[in-house]
């Protein structure tokens, strides 16, 4: 069974395919907290970060993602000209996930608070364990899982490379087919921006 990805105010919908989730992960990473800070100063959603600064997210095939409905409220921003595109719904500023520049690189992290499960069915189709990442930049103290992540990598870089070789890549919801350029421009925030939302 798919489980259905909503944005809090349930324009963008779509479904997601727990195959295709590699790993659960959370991420402490300045720039991870600095997104969750861009959309709740807009109006978003206050409670993306844990405690301390930590997002949670599933780390995903993209062509195991479809969306549904509302995909006109899809919207894309990027902390700095390189950075990752994080993608988000334009509607109510829920964070949809993750993705690189390159979508010959297939991966998604989807961030849980899009995910329209309870925390016992995540757990049951996804298992339970979940990686803490860049754990340095917690704002409270966590303890990294070595031995969990080490895992986690080689099952992400499997999937990835089955993506890869099979062309399972060009099945991507955030792309355009064909050319590699992404669904929406994203909005390239400036360095003075981005400090803003840094700490
Ligand atoms: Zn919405
Ligand atoms: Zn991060």
């Amino acid at each position: 069974m798919g489980i259905r990805l909503r944005c809090q105010c349930g324009k963008l919908q779509g479904e997601l395919d727990p195959g295709g989730v590699a790993a659960r992960a959370i991420c402490y990473c300045k720039d991870c907290q600095a997104f969750a800070r861009f959309l709740e100063r807009e109006g978003g959603l206050a409670d993306v970060l844990d405690a301390a600064g930590g997002t949670e997210v599933a780390a995903a095939m993209p062509g195991a993602l479809r969306f549904t409905s509302g995909l006109e409220h899809l919207g894309c921003m990027s902390l700095s000209p390189r950075g990752l595109y994080r993608w988000y719904a334009t509607c109510c500023r829920t964070p949809i996930g993750n993705t690189p520049r390159n979508p010959k690189n297939p991966y998604v992290g989807l961030v849980r608070a899009c995910l329209d499960a309870p925390a016992e069915t995540l757990d049951r189709q996804l298992g339970r364990s979940r990686i803490l990442a860049e754990t340095g930049s917690a704002l409270a103290p966590v303890k990294p899982t070595p031995a969990r992540t080490a895992w986690a990598v080689v099952k992400i870089g499997t999937m990835f490379l089955r993506a890869r070789l099979g062309g399972g890549y060009r099945n991507n919801p955030f792309f355009l087919p064909g050319g590699g350029a992404p669904l929406r421009q994203p909005r390239v925030l400036t360095l003075d921006e981005r400090a803003a939302l840094t700490r």
